[in-house]
């Protein structure tokens, strides 16, 4: 299949991507936070809620990536401003497009140590009829090793800031020619719903997820309701009602199996956490109801997870839950240890599954040439230790 590459500049400037932030960034701070940063840096308390604003619309309205733009501001300010704070994008590092429309990003983050090229996660967006939803990452990595996902096999190397996950929608608005005011006034807006689904488990990273969630729904901002807003976790279910009543955004739970056997194989999680309880979270999530139902998700495995008798106790279990189920055909990665599930017993199972009440529920495989589907992210980032990461640095040097 054609895939199509763009490199950017900042593929050849590894020593951009190498060298730490200088300036503390202003992107991700929820509002209340830029108003503390902006007084620690000496503004007149009397002005505060006025210049965040201003700041807010240059940053969320206008995608402005320099004070230089924000001309409500005096010139004076907006120079002060340059020199303390920065309001820049990570790194792209290449842009793909599948032949299906759907682009994928590989984005560095900023550096933690000098000479050392920051770390690479993975944003992709995925165009449909009537809707674009960009799929986020909130880690580099993940800490857990589901068997079947690809992003599993990548160890954690760390959490992303509240700056890094919006600065992924930023960046995604960039590609899209969505500014001036990101989109929000228009009808048809490309990136309408948000979707915590990329790379990361993100209940591990809780309150730059949340955070980063309450800037994005801003209304006077990139202005992304709650409901257009979902937040998939394998099950960490102390977190989940903690989720409902601090962040309150729609909830993906990958169940993936209908017993604890099966399921401990599939995301060992549940070993610690297992489907009665992840269950009960879920009849107690905060605000659910019939019109804001729980999606559970579910990975098509080939003679693992896959028959009616898998659909049939899914059925059962999820009785009582107001409940979406999204089928999702396996997405293949190089050595992945499964195969997708044949379509016709795809079909078999949507039709058992349909038939009880549940609606549309296969998910079409999208981007898997440019191995962007569900399951397929993974940058090449790995955790060295910090004698390594010295020793490259000074061999660089
Ligand atoms: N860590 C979170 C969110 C990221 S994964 C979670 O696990 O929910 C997003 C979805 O893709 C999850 O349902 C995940 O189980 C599923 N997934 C992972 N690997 C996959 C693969 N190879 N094929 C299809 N879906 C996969
Ligand atoms: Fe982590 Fe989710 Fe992949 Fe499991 S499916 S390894 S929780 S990213």
């Amino acid at each position: 299949m054609t895939t199509l590459d763009i490199a950017h500049e900042s593929r050849e400037a590894a020593p951009a991507g190498a060298a730490p932030r200088a300036k503390p960034s202003l992107v991700g701070l929820t509002r209340p936070q830029l108003m503390d940063a902006l007084k620690d840096f000496g503004l007149p308390e009397k002005h505060l809620r006025m210049r965040a604003g201003q700041i807010w619309n240059g940053i969320y309205n206008r995608g402005l990536t320099r004070f230089d733009g924000m001309t409500t501001l005096s010139k004076e300010l907006r120079d002060k401003l340059g020199q303390g704070f920065d309001i820049s994008r990570l790194d792209i590092v290449t842009e793909q497009k599948s032949i299906d429309g759907t682009r994928k990003w590989l984005l560095r983050l900023p550096s933690a140590v000098p000479g050392v090229p920051g770390p690479e996660i993975e944003t992709v967006y995925i165009p449909e009829e009537g809707r674009g939803t960009l799929c986020v990452s909130s880690q580099v990595g993940c800490t857990l090793t589901c068997t079947f996902c690809h992003t599993g096999t990548q160890k954690l190397v760390r959490n992303l800031t509240a700056g890094e996950i919006v600065g992924q929608i930023l960046i995604a608005r960039d590609a899209l020619g969505e500014w001036p005011d990101g989109g929000r006034n228009s009808e048809d807006r490309l990136i309408t719903n948000i979707v915590m689904m990329g790379m990361g488990e993100p209940l591990y990273n809780f309150e730059n997820v949340r955070d980063a969630l309450e800037v994005v729904s801003d209304g006077e901002g990139l202005s992304l309701s709650k409901r257009r807003i979902t937040l998939s976790t394998s099950g960490v279910v102390p977190m989940i009602e903690k989720a409902g009543e601090e962040i309150g955004c729609m909830l993906a739970i990958s169940l993936h199996a209908v017993n604890d056997e099966t399921r401990n194989k599939l995301v060992p999680l549940n070993k610690k956490y297992p489907i009665k309880e992840l269950l009960d979270a879920c009849r107690n999530y905060p605000g659910v109801s019939n019109a804001r139902r729980i999606t559970f998700e579910y990975v098509m495995l080939k003679g693992v997870n896959d028959s009616i008798e898998d659909a049939k106790e899914l059925v059962r279990l999820l009785k009582g839950i107001p409940a979406k189920i999204n089928l999702i055909p396996f997405n293949p990665w190089p050595g992945s240890p499964y195969e997708c599930s044949d379509w016709a017993q795809i079909e078999k199972f949507a039709d058992f599954v349909n038939r009880a009440g549940y609606a549309s529920p296969v998910r079409t495989p999208r981007g898997r040439d440019i191995m962007a589907a569900c399951g397929q992210l993974k940058s090449e980032t790995v955790k060295k230790r910090a004698s390594e990461r010295f020793r490259d640095a000074r061999a660089e040097a």
